[in-house]
């Protein structure tokens, strides 16, 4: 597995520890209604339902879309909020590397004030 470079670590090291969390933990997704928003590709309609879900830690904004009478998924797509989205070059497993740090940082902070 190669490296990151420098400028990758440091993109990662400044990731904001919730979007860490969910990257490697999975969102938690609680339903929200549909608000829609300039520009969307799919709107509700007859033949069409827009189920919405907000990840109540990031924020970031999930929307399936299906088709209203077979119930088949026509597409799923999100909403990043500001700063979540990474170079493509940081792997998943680059970004749990990461999480596993954090982790270590606090619980050496835990031991450091025993
Ligand atoms: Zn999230």
């Amino acid at each position: 597995m190669p490296a990151l470079s420098r400028r990758l670590k440091g993109e990662l090291r400044n990731l904001d520890t919730e979007y860490v969390q969910c990257r490697t933990r999975r969102h938690r997704m609680v339903d929200v209604p549909f608000t829609g928003h300039p520009g969307a590709k799919w709107q509700p309609s007859k033949s069409v339902t827009v189920l919405a879900q907000r990840c109540e830690r990031c924020s970031v904004i999930r929307e399936e879309i299906w088709n209203s009478y077979t119930g088949a998924i026509i597409t799923v797509q999100y909403k990043y909020p500001k700063g979540y989205k990474l170079d493509r070059d940081i792997k998943p497993v680059d970004i749990r590397k990461e999480f596993l740090d954090r982790q270590l940082n606090v619980a050496n902070a835990i031991l450091l004030k025993l």
